[in-house]
């Protein structure tokens, strides 16, 4: 049947018919409020890059934690800002850490309220990276040292090329690849991934111990999932929830949060462990992985730029799915909204609705409140 008898706009004449055909539904249930927690008592520190969005001390987080709840929100997740940083992270798995105070806190004078723990080590290392960090210049060195020989020599073939002055000795060549490493500091050290699965459980252990109703690894390790699900059970909490950020791609929509949680790195970037944002194939065999290794429930990051990852993932995998519209998509929307040029209100809603349609049942997002009172 075509036009005149088909006629699409009959549906869409008024609000009340509009919604009684509404294919995709945005409700304050599927919101996932973020907050970042840090020392102090009575603190509320905004965030430049996010307007709106502030670092609070526990007693402001429970604060928070309440009115999102009291607006139809059903969970926080949370992120910390330790007192001090090492390189092995100790503030993350810390039982008395910045994040655990702010779970029991929240468990304790919210009632009803999902906690979500964020485990990863960026917030935690001195380094900003999501793992543990070792140089790669002496392993490089040693493997140098014992190649075959033939390599050896291409290898000193090649310094005699690029420095042709003078003995050519193995020790220079060696030398110079090191000195080219140090000049590109990403090269220079790799974040191992063995090693740090053990302190990703650990901190998954504490969390649970502080509270947490949903694990949500974020780091991109291979094998963590594994890793926190046996080191979960192995403590009597077979009953803790596995929500893994499983195709969390490197990007720059970052930006900002990084302010908020102050983890950025402070050599290199992400991209040896965060995906490539060119891959959605890949995206899925992270999935596949990590609900392979007991994951409950998978989440793409970030979400606008990625909405055909989120769809796909709900096309393949019958788990729930979470997508979280990261710091770049708030401050991006928040800065033209400043300047008068888009209509909050609307892109706020057009954007959640989008993610919901593309196929995400959870929505972790910094317009929490906000939508949540524009909804009801
Ligand atoms: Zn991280």
């Amino acid at each position: 049947m075509a036009f005149p008898a088909t006629r699409l706009r009959r549906l869409r004449k008024t609000e009340a018919l509009r919604s009684l055909v509404r294919e995709t539904r945005l409700s304050p249930a599927n919101f996932v409020y973020p907050l970042f927690v840090c020392p102090g008592e009575g603190v509320r520190k905004e965030v430049r890059s996010m307007p709106g969005v502030y670092n609070l001390s526990v007693d402001q987080a429970v604060r928070e934690a309440g009115e999102a709840g009291g607006l139809g929100v059903p969970a926080v997740i949370l992120f910390g800002l330790p007192e001090s940083k090492d390189e092995f992270a100790s503030g993350a798995y810390d039982d008395a850490g910045i994040v655990q105070r702010a779970m029991r806190a929240i468990k304790a004078e919210v009632p009803g309220m999902l906690v979500i723990g964020d485990v990863c080590l960026c917030e935690y290392t001195s380094h900003g990276h999501c793992g543990i960090v070792r140089p790669t210049i002496p392993a490089q060195r040693r493997a140098l040292m014992d190649a075959p020989a033939d390599v050896r020599r291409r290898a000193m073939q090649t310094a005699a090329a690029t420095a042709p002055r003078g003995p050519v000795t193995m020790e220079a060549v060696v030398d110079s690849a090191a000195a080219a490493m140090a000049r590109s500091p990403e090269q220079h050290f790799e974040v191992t991934n063995d090693a740090t699965l053990e302190l990703l459980a650990r901190t998954a252990v504490s969390q649970a111990r502080a509270g947490a109703d949903i694990i949500a690894p974020s780091d991109m390790m291979d094998g963590r999932v594994a890793a926190i699900r046996a080191a979960l059970d192995g403590n009597g909490f077979e009953e803790t929830p596995v929500l893994s950020y499983a195709a969390k791609f490197a990007s720059a929509f970052y930006g900002p949060f990084r302010e908020a949680a102050d983890s950025a790195p402070q050599f290199g970037d992400r991209r040896s462990y965060q995906m490539d944002g060119a891959n959605l194939r890949e995206a899925m065999r992270e999935i596949e992985e990590d609900l392979h290794e007991g994951a409950d429930m998978i989440m793409v990051k970030p979400a606008l730029a990625y909405l055909d990852v989120i769809a796909e993932a709900r096309r393949r995998f019958d788990v729930p799915v979470a997508a979280y519209q990261v710091s770049g998509e708030y401050a991006m929307i928040e800065a033209a909204a400043h300047h008068g040029w888009i209509d909050r209100g609307r892109i706020v809603l057009e954007t959640l609705t989008s993610i919901r349609r593309a196929g995400a049942d959870i929505i972790l997002t910094y317009f929490a409140k906000d939508a949540a009172r524009m909804l009801t």
